[in-house]
């Protein structure tokens, strides 16, 4: 792994479960000092800055819904002063009930592109005001969390949280191209079907697993297998991958 990064500070919001616990926990032992962004779950984000800490990496909590600006500004200020911002990791995400598109309110539809679309471009703004050479900074990394949904479409299920995640691609390719030559790397990760407690939020638990013969490998992916490409992507091995986007899904 590259050290060019290490003792900075990395954002990760949504750290507290899932693909972003498991990021949280992957970069610090690269030696980022990590921000544990969460939306509600104080004791799961507690419970990661203690595991970072055990591990002599340093980590604080901070609490941080995306769909609220005054909330990511409040996030970046605690992030300064943690350290000097060298990585944002755009991952809380949401999915709705599993619907129709005829079937979904407007508040649903709105709640989705909050959280998912103007959360992630807003802490984007944030970190790209600190990290670019053209505002005084050192240079970065932002990589966004989009799904396989984005190319699938994810019809009867759904294409609310698919779309959102179209956004992310597009944003990912358009960032990195506006940033490239001020020193910071843009790109995202599809995951595939991954075993977390998202799926739960979607009304059904066992989604992934039902679906795992779906998958060209036969199986659920899990949070480690995102985490591994995610904290490559903030490495300074991948130093000329930029507007660029990988998936990470079993070939799924
Ligand atoms: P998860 O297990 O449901 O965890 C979600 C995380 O996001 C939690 O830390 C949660 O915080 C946080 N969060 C939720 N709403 C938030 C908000 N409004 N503001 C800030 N944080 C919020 O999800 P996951 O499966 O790890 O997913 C992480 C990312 O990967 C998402 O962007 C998701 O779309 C993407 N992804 C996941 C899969 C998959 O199969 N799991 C597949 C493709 C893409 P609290 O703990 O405080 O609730």
């Amino acid at each position: 792994m590259g050290a060019i990064l290490t003792d900075r500070v990395a954002v990760i919001t949504g750290g507290s479960r899932g693909i972003g616990r498991a990021t949280a926990l992957a970069a610090a032992r690269r030696g980022f000092r990590v921000v544990v962004g969460y939306a509600t779950n104080k004791a799961a984000a507690d419970d990661v800055v203690a595991q970072i800490g055990a591990s002599n990496g340093k980590a604080i909590a901070v609490k941080c819904d995306v769909a609220r600006e005054s909330d990511i500004l409040a996030l970046f200020e605690a992030a300064d002063k943690f350290g000097t911002l060298g990585a944002l990791v755009n991952n809380a995400g949401i999915v709705g009930k599993t619907s129709r598109l005829d079937e979904m309110s407007a508040e649903r539809i709105a709640q989705m592109m909050a959280v998912n679309v103007t959360g992630s471009l807003l802490c984007a703004r944030e970190a790209v005001k600190r990290m670019s050479t053209r505002h005084g900074g050192n240079g970065g990394v932002i990589v966004n969390l989009s799904s396989v949904a984005a190319k699938l479409g994810a019809a009867n299920t759904y294409i609310d949280y698919a779309a959102s995640k179209g956004a992310i691609d597009s944003f990912t390719l358009g960032l990195g191209y506006e940033v490239a030559a001020e020193g910071i790397r843009v790109a995202a990760i599809r995951p595939g079907l991954i075993d977390t407690e998202i799926h739960a939020s979607g009304g059904e638990p066992d989604r992934a697993h039902r679906l795992a013969g779906n998958v060209p490998m036969k199986r659920v992916g899990t949070a480690e297998e995102i985490a591994n490409a995610i904290v490559w992507l903030m490495s300074d091995d991948a130093s000329y991958v930029t507007s660029a986007i990988l998936d990470v899904s079993g070939g799924r």
